[in-house]
């Protein structure tokens, strides 16, 4: 794991990546909220760095750093950030991401470990027996449509690249079933090649934040594209989302217990009292298992816990 020192947003000593926030927020510790967000429950926003209506006054130059303020604070908070579905190669990445349509990363890290030891290659896949392939996928939901979806693209990959993934955008989006996202996803994190991954997650707090107004997901990626240098683009996008599903949930955002509260909007929009927050955290500093039932050993390291196999929780 990559050794960091910097300061936070409230001008703390971060350390091996992990802002001092972040370390409050380890379960059992009291009030994981930075003293400025705080201090906004109290004074209703008179806080320096907490702007009541940023969308208004921020010239892009300020929107650019605040941004990018958001996810070096984030890089501390999630320093073990990673795609949180398990795959060994690019062909795994692929059909997980495909499957992970409408339901949990969780539930498809469980369900892809039969459907690849059955099928280990694309030319496997494309000529198996589609009801056998549809009870494997059960459990991941829409299983006819998926099983569809991912033989339909082993068989381009047969025909057309000789069983191997492409590494291109322009050839991975003409493959049944694949989108931007999709594509995004693979690239970022099968090829090294920068993408911006806009899941729900991804959607929802941007807005939040005000980086965007844009509601289509390709113009979100392309404004956000245009906030960070290219090499952020795919860590950023690990850092939002680790941010969505963790702390800045769609229905209670636990902004009492947000490392970010300072810099965010958006910071009211869910719980503040610090206490009530710190209960809606989901994540691996709670003692929660994450999604993945084989996660990077830098998450390991950092006391996070693998996934439990199907059936087993
Ligand atoms: S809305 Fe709340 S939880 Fe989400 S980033 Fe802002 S302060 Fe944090």
């Amino acid at each position: 794991m990559k050794k960091t020192t910097s300061k936070n947003t409230d001008g703390e000593k971060t350390s091996g990546g992990e802002s001092v926030t972040a370390k409050r927020a380890v379960a059992g510790k009291p009030a994981a909220v930075p003293e400025k967000a705080a201090a906004a429950v109290k004074g209703a926003g008179a806080v320096k760095g907490v702007a009541a209506e940023p969308a208004k006054a921020e010239s892009r130059t300020a929107l650019v750093r605040r941004a990018r303020r958001i996810d070096r604070e984030l890089a501390g908070v999630y320093p073990y950030a990673h795609p949180e579905l398990d795959f060994d190669n690019p062909f795994q990445l692929l059909v997980a991401t495909v499957l992970s349509a409408q339901t949990t990363d969780l539930r498809v890290n469980q369900t892809t470990p039969a459907l690849f030891a059955a099928y280990p290659t694309p030319e496997d896949l494309a000529a198996a027996d589609p009801e056998a392939v549809e009870e494997i996928l059960r459990p991941t939901g829409f299983f006819r449509a998926k099983t569809k979806s991912v033989m339909g693209l082993s068989k381009a990959l047969a025909e057309e690249y000789g069983g191997e993934v492409p590494g291109r955008l322009e050839d991975l989006v003409k493959l049944p079933g694949v989108g931007r996202k999709t594509a995004f996803v693979v690239l970022g994190n099968a090829f090294g090649r920068p993408g911006i991954t806009v899941d729900t997650h991804f959607q929802r707090l941007v807005r939040r934040w005000k980086w965007t107004e844009q509601t289509d997901p390709d113009k979100i990626e392309a404004e956000i594209a245009g906030l960070f240098p290219k090499s952020d683009w795919t860590d950023l996008s690990h850092h939002v989302v680790w941010h969505g599903r963790r702390i800045c949930h769609a229905r209670k955002p636990a902004c009492g217990a947000c490392p970010i509260a300072p810099l965010c909007p958006a910071f009211g929009e869910g719980e503040t009292d610090p206490e009530k927050a710190r209960k809606l955290l989901k994540y691996e500093k709670g003692g929660f298992p994450g999604q993945r039932l084989k996660p990077p050993q830098s998450y390991l390291d950092a006391g996070g816990k693998p996934a439990p196999p199907l059936g087993a929780g």
